[in-house]
Order: structure tokens, then sequence, then C-alpha cells
């Protein structure tokens, strides 16, 4: 991987689930839960993934983990095309790759205690050096508990706690990117913050690269370097944090941003937009968003929206030319 190449780099990714119906098991169609993204992340960056409920963020975040198999696309991890390793490879590139998820207590083995969940990676991978005791230890101070937990269960810790040992797993193989799936959204908001300091203590001290998945656009804010947004399993804007928060081109884009800026609104709320969105069993032709977009035309039932780009920015518009416009405020930040 040369110096400015990314990270992670994710082309034309394509994840469907086949949908069957009938006594007979008939192939009716299939969920595009990922539908064609490209995304890039450089190391040490963090690339917020925003959308609504459903919008195919988590089923990018468990492609690009290698929970889920992609149906066609590259991805690119360290210069290297995942698919083209052969199974131990991928072993030893995916200790690089890690997860969080929204809830620790499934992604805990409720059988382990916390001594077995952070060693038995390190064992795996040959990378333990001293006594499992001592790296277990040293591992629970980074993210803030004491070397007591080491023999306790998973379930004897509160939401925060057993986050922090979430995160005590991942940094454990010492990895380049971790992909946090809404990993403070099930948390109350007094320990979202406490976590979403550690999680950048770590990104600063390790020199971590996340992908951020999350419903939360001023967490996705907070910790972002840029800002990617996805719609009906595409990504339909991308671009600098403060520019896209700031001063939003897509139409989905901006709706989510005043929703979430309306008077009233909690913090951290589900995104809900006026308008059902389509299935990604059956999506309409054209722009995804046209039947819930006040700015329509004909033609964006027709054609789906091709790239306007500058070097750091992308949207899917049809309002704009093939290159973005410089920013102008739409929003009050
Ligand atoms: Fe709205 Fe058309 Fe742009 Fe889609 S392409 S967001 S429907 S204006």
């Amino acid at each position: 991987m040369t110096g400015n190449a990314p990270l992670l780099e994710i082309r034309d990714l394509r994840t469907w689930f086949p949908v069957r119906r009938g006594l007979l098991n008939r192939l009716v169609g299939h969920v595009k839960a990922v539908d064609g993204v490209s995304l890039h992340v450089m190391g040490g960056e963090t690339l917020g993934l925003v959308g609504e409920s459903g919008c195919g963020k988590t089923t990018l975040g468990r492609s690009i983990a290698g929970l889920e198999r992609p149906r066609s696309g590259q991805i690119l991890f360290q210069g290297t095309d995942m698919k083209v390793l052969s199974r131990a490879e991928r072993k030893r590139a995916a200790r690089h790759l890690q997860m969080i998820f929204q809830d620790p207590a499934a992604s805990l083995n409720p059988r382990l205690t916390v001594l077995d969940a952070l060693t038995e990676g390190l064992q795996e991978h040959g990378l333990l050096e001293g006594s499992r005791e001592a790296e277990g230890a040293r591992l629970l101070a980074e993210v803030g508990l004491p070397p007591e937990a080491l023999y306790r269960y998973p379930f004897e810790f509160s939401g925060g706690q057993r986050q922090r040992i979430s995160l005590a797993r991942a940094i454990s193989l010492r990895p380049a990117l971790v992909v946090c799936d809404e990993p403070v959204s099930s948390l109350d908001v007094s320990v979202q913050a406490q976590v979403i300091n550690l999680l950048m203590d770590l990104r600063e001290k390790h020199r971590l690269s996340y992908l951020f998945i999350s419903h939360d656009l001023s967490v996705v804010r907070h910790l972002s370097d840029r800002i990617a947004v996805m719609y009906l399993g595409r990504i339909v804007e991308e671009g600098p944090a403060e520019t896209v928060m700031g001063s939003p081109l897509h139409p989905y884009t901006q709706a989510l941003l005043a929703a979430v800026l309306a008077p009233g609104q909690p913090r951290g709320r589900k995104l809900v937009l006026p308008g059902e969105p389509p299935s990604p069993l059956n999506p309409p032709s054209g722009c995804p968003f046209h039947a819930r977009c006040p700015k329509a035309m004909d033609q964006c039932r027709l054609d789906y929206p091709p790239a306007s780009a500058t070097e750091t920015r992308r949207v899917h518009c049809h309002l704009y030319p093939p290159r973005v416009p410089d920013p102008a405020p739409l929003l009050a930040p």
C-alpha cells in the first residue's frame, strides 16, 4: 500500500439477499440491501455512514467485515482484494479489520469470562506476549476498567461496560480499521458521551481508522472527517463532514438534517422522514428518492442520477451538473 492509497476501498459493491416464497421455496426476488456502493477510508480517517434505519448501512458494514457475502464488487483492504485471498490469508488480514456492534451483549459470548474473550484472538493469531492475565489487564486499563473485571462474565456488566469490553477485544488484535455499527445507540445519553470520548482517545492513541455507522447525525458529525449518506442501498452524497452537514446538496441529506434540527427533537432519536421508504425488494426506477423528494422532476422518475463530483465531494442528484457547485449554506449549521 502506498502513502496515498486508501486503507479500505470498496468498488461497486452489491450485497443482495434472496427472497423465496411458497411450498417450492421459489426465488421471487432479491432484497438489494447494498446496491452498487463505492467508498474509501484513508489511514487514520473516520468515515461516518448515515441514513434511515433499513437503508443498508449495517449490511454494508457487515459485508466489509466479512460477515456477509457480497454478490459482486470489490473490497480492497490495504490494497489487497479480499476475494482473491486464500482462507488462511483472509484470516490473517481480517485481524486488521475489526467490528463492534450495537448490542455488545449479543457479540460477547456469555460463557466466556472477560479474560477469555480478550485473549482468545491473541492466542489464535500468535500475538500473545507475556501472560494472558497481564495482557488482559492492560487491555482493560485501555478502556477504563479495573483488572478484577477479567474474571467476570458479560452479564455482570452494564451496557456501557460491555461496550468497553467489546472495544478492548477489538483493539486487542491491533487493527487498522474498526467498523463501528451504531456502537452507542443502545446506551444512555451520559454513557454515550463516555464511550464516544473513549473511541476518540483510542483512535488517537492507536492511529485507528473508523467506519462509523449511525443514525445520530450529531454523533457522526462530532467524530467523522468525512460523511457518506446512504439511501436504499446506495450512497447519495459524500464529502467532508463540515461541508456535508453545513451545506448539504442532496434533498435526502437536507431532509435528514431538517428532521434532526426541527425544534424540540431529542438528540439521538431515530431518523424518520415524511413518506415511506420504498422496498429494497422492489426499488423504484430512476432516482430511488423521487417519491419522497419535494424537488422531483420528470427525469427523476426515469433515470438514476449519475455522480456529480469534485475531488472531495460527490452527490447523485439530477439537480446538479457533472461538477458539484461550490458549497453554499442551504441550512443553518
Ligand atoms: Fe430529488 Fe430528483 Fe434529486 Fe432524486 S434526482 S433527489 S428525485 S431532485
